[in-house]
Order: structure tokens, then C-alpha cells, then sequence
């Protein structure tokens, strides 16, 4: 057959369409089903105009159908879904940052189920403020005057600088300016927040004294910035958030911390060191502490102020605010997230998501990633070579960047096919999988793996076994 009569045998949409079977129609909706078997018929146009098909069997309306009908269903799919996350990152911002606790995911259901009091005070029946919900429970956990809940940690830092320093000079040390994660660096937030950045000291070292001459008549602030996933080794100085405090005290001047992750129990029983909680900030005497929710805090996307309340409530009358105001699912998140942590840390620690893939206990990891090694094995067979060996786990998320948390691998060197094919594969199926490729080798770290999540990840593994 020609091109020509090969095109003419392409079905119509009608005839394609009477051979979807009812229960694709009732749970696909009728537009997307039509527009898949449009996009279905184009493409194998395109296929016979180039030559690539010429056996009228391919496009019989069944076949077309069938091809119609995966579109449809792949289509009908949420473009943001639920990933196995195999890496050992515990914060991976690809991955959408820390697990919610159920207590979360609870709050989230309930509120957004029906009506709530968002901006309603129950008791005097008067409009109420949103953030009401959450302020008292990040006074009393951080030790702050006041609170106030924005966006994101970004939106934090730019809501203060705005608020305390537009028009004015902000002063920061050379060793903190800097880039975290595509986004966010300090001098591009700097000048959008309409504030003048003041660089002092060097990049390996910046004393007190070199705050103390940057003051003029039109400093505003002085700004300390956690180095988040970056740190400067060797010969370095770094003024401590005391020292920034004496000479804030002595001048007159707030002194804040973009704090970053912002820890509110202390995992250094845990071994877990290196980063200050944000009630060490606020008693070494910060006016102003931001940090991020879904850091270290196990929390939803937000950016949490708390500090002194004269700056605080010149932050929530700023206009900005309502630009960069949360919503009621991130409210009820992060409420019920801070609860978590008014019990006892080892309680905090079983309830929030990541602190617990943080502190797990180094037996367990090992036993889980054995038990799953043998099943690999097992369901696997001999078309892969399955290993455990030591290795480390990263908190992620811009987070202790120098901690290396031991963990154990399971490693799967396929027979045959290639590895990074397997890898596309797994990301690419149902439920997604990100996994880490070494020298060759598939590698998993069970750390961040959930419970349960493991059948489906060994499901997952066989389903997409490169083929040789
Ligand atoms: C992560 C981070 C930010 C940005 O916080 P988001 O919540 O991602 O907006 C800002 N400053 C520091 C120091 C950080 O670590």
C-alpha cells in the first residue's frame, strides 16, 4: 500500500471512540478521551508520512483505540504525584522537602474538608487574624516575643529587610552573601527588598570591629546569614550572633538571623551537631530569627518570623504581608506540626517524618536494607547482582551540609541493559522512583524510604528490570 491509501485506512474519531470500553468512559472525562484519540491518530499519520509504518494491521480503529486509551489513561494521571524517594536525602527540595506527620496531613483533611475559623474569632464572633492559630505555639517553643507565618523563608527575609531596612543600609559579612539553591542569594534579595547592602570583612573572616566601622547615620540593620549548604573551612572568623548582639545593643541597632533550616529540638544526643536551634538564636538575644517550615522543621512551605514584637508588628502591617500571606492548608499543617513539638523530643522525634529518618538508629537501617536486599534477591533472581555495603545519607535541603549520616546501601548491578535506563524507567513509572547511580550500580538507601512504601519499591524494581 502507498502512503495515500495507507492514510485513507486512518479511522475517524467517531468509530475509534464506539470502541472504548464504557468503564474507560466513565472514569475518564469524555474530552480527554477525544483529544487522545486525536493526538493517537496524528501520531501515526506522522509515522506513515515518514515511513516508519506500513502495515494497515497497525491502524485498524482496535489499534488505535488501544493506543488512544494509554494516552488517555497516562494523560489522566496528576502531573504532581507521589515519589519513592530511594536517595537518602532526607530534605530534597526536587522531592517537594520534609514528609508531613500524619497529625499534618490530618489537619490539612479536616480543615479543608468544610468551612473553618481562619480569620474568625470564635469567642467574640469579630474577624480574627490567621495568624492567631500558630503564634502563641512559636512564642512558647522558640521563647520569641512574637511571630508572625509567610511563604517561605524567602519571603521572610524580604518581608524584614523591606519592613526594618528599605531605603536604608543593611551590613553583612563577605563570608555570608551567599546562593542557596538556584533562587535565593542574599544580594538579589537584598536590593528586590529595596534595602542597600553594606559587604564587610573578607570571605574567610569577618571580625566585630569590621561591623562597627560599616556603621553610618543610614544603617538599618545588622544581617547574619546561615551559610546554609556551603561552608568556609580553615582559617576563618565569623562574628558570633552574641558579639553582633553587643554591638547591636551598644548602637542601637536590630541585629536578625536568616537562620535557614531552624531546629526547634536539639538532636546533638543524636549526634546530630553543628546546627543552633532557634531558642539558642532567640536567647543569645536576636531581634529577629527567620526559617524555613519545611526544613528542618518537618513542617509545610512556609517562612516563620519570630522575635522581638516591636519589629514583628511593623511586619505584619506592611503590605507585603498580604502579597505573601499562607493559606489555610499550610495553617493547619504547621499547627499541627509545632504540637508535635510541645511532647517530650523522643516523642517529637517518633511523630515528625524527617527528624525521624534523621536520628534512625544505624542497626535499623542496616536490618531493613538487609531484609530488603534478600527479597530483591529473591523476586529479582539472577538477572541482578544484589549487594549491601556502608555509605552516607545527606540531611539535604541546603541543611548540615557537613553531616554525614551512616547508613547502609542495597546496591543492584543489572546482568545486562544499562543502569541509567532502569533509573529512567523507575522515575518514570507508577509509584515513581528516584534512586542514586554509582559506578555502574543502581543504589538505594532505605533511610528515606518509608515502611510503607516497600512492597511497592520492590515491585517498582522488577516492573522496570532493564531489559538485556
Ligand atoms: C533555604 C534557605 C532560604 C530559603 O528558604 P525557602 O523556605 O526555601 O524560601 C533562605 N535562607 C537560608 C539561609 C536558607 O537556608
Amino acid at each position: 500500500m502507498d502512503t495515500h491509501q495507507l492514510l485513507r485506512e486512518l479511522p475517524p474519531v467517531d468509530e475509534v471512540l464506539g470502541l472504548i470500553p464504557a468503564a474507560a468512559k466513565q472514569s475518564l472525562p469524555h474530552k480527554v478521551i477525544v483529544d487522545q484519540i486525536r493526538t493517537a491518530i496524528a501520531e501515526i499519520r506522522k509515522q506513515v508520512l515518514a515511513g516508519q509504518l506500513a502495515d494497515p494491521e497497525d491502524l485498524t480503529p482496535r489499534q488505535v483505540a488501544e493506543l488512544a486509551l494509554k494516552k488517555a489513561y497516562g494523560y489522566w494521571q496528576p502531573n504532581l504525584r507521589p515519589v519513592i524517594n530511594a536517595t537518602g536525602v532526607v530534605l530534597h527540595t526536587n522531592l517537594g522537602r520534609a514528609v508531613l506527620s500524619s497529625q499534618a496531613r490530618e489537619a490539612i483533611y479536616i480543615i479543608t474538608k468544610g468551612y473553618s475559623n481562619l480569620e474568625l474569632d470564635l469567642e467574640t464572633g469579630e474577624r480574627g487574624s490567621r495568624y492567631s492559630h500558630v503564634v502563641e505555639l512559636l512564642c512558647q517553643l522558640t521563647g520569641a516575643e512574637a511571630a508572625l507565618v509567610v511563604n517561605n523563608n524567602a519571603a521572610a527575609v524580604l518581608l524584614a529587610l523591606n519592613t526594618l531596612a528599605q531605603g536604608k543600609e543593611v551590613i553583612v559579612s563577605r563570608g555570608q552573601l551567599v546562593e542557596i539553591g538556584g533562587s535565593f542569594r542574599v544580594p538579589e534579595v537584598m536590593s528586590a527588598s529595596g534595602a542597600r547592602l553594606v559587604e564587610v570583612g573578607t570571605t574567610n573572616k569577618t571580625y566585630q570591629r569590621d561591623y562597627r566601622k560599616a556603621i553610618t547615620e543610614d544603617t538599618a540593620l545588622l544581617l547574619k546569614v546561615h551559610p546554609s549548604n556551603y561552608r568556609i573551612m580553615g582559617f576563618t572568623q565569623e562574628t558570633s550572633l552574641e558579639d553582633l548582639v553587643a554591638l547591636g545593643a551598644e548602637t542601637g541597632l536590630p541585629v536578625m538571623e536568616d537562620l535557614g533550616s531552624g531546629f526547634l529540638v536539639d538532636l546533638r544526643p543524636y549526634g546530630i551537631t553543628g546546627e543552633p536551634t532557634v531558642q539558642e538564636e532567640i536567647k543569645a538575644g536576636a531581634d529577629i530569627v527567620t526559617f524555613s517550615g519545611d526544613k528542618l522543621l518537618g513542617g509545610p512551605q512556609a517562612g516563620i518570623i519570630v522575635g522581638k514584637k516591636k519589629y514583628v508588628d511593623q511586619m505584619a502591617k506592611n503590605q507585603l504581608t498580604r502579597a505573601l500571606r499562607v493559606d489555610k492548608l499550610t495553617m493547619a499543617a504547621l499547627e499541627a506540626t509545632l504540637r508535635a513539638y510541645l511532647w517530650e523530643p523522643e516523642q517529637t522525634i517518633e511523630m515528625v517524618p524527617i527528624l525521624k529518618m534523621l536520628t534512625v538508629k544505624s542497626e535499623i537501617l542496616q536490618k531493613r536494607a538487609a531484609t530488603l536486599a534478600v527479597k530483591l534477591q529473591n523476586s529479582l533472581e539472577d538477572k541482578v547482582q544484589v549487594s549491601i555495603e556502608p555509605g552516607v545519607s545527606q540531611a539535604g535541603g541546603g541543611s548540615l551540609p557537613m553531616l554525614e549520616l551512616p547508613t547502609t546501601l542495597v546496591t543492584l548491578r543489572p546482568g545486562g541493559g544499562r543502569v541509567d535506563k532502569w533509573a529512567a524507567r523507575l522515575r518514570q513509572g507508577t509509584p515513581a522512583v528516584m534512586v542514586r547511580i554509582a559506578d555502574g550500580k543502581l543504589v538505594l538507601d532505605v533511610r528515606t524510604v518509608l515502611e510503607e512504601e516497600e512492597e511497592s519499591l520492590l515491585e517498582a524494581l522488577a516492573d522496570c528490570l532493564p531489559l538485556s
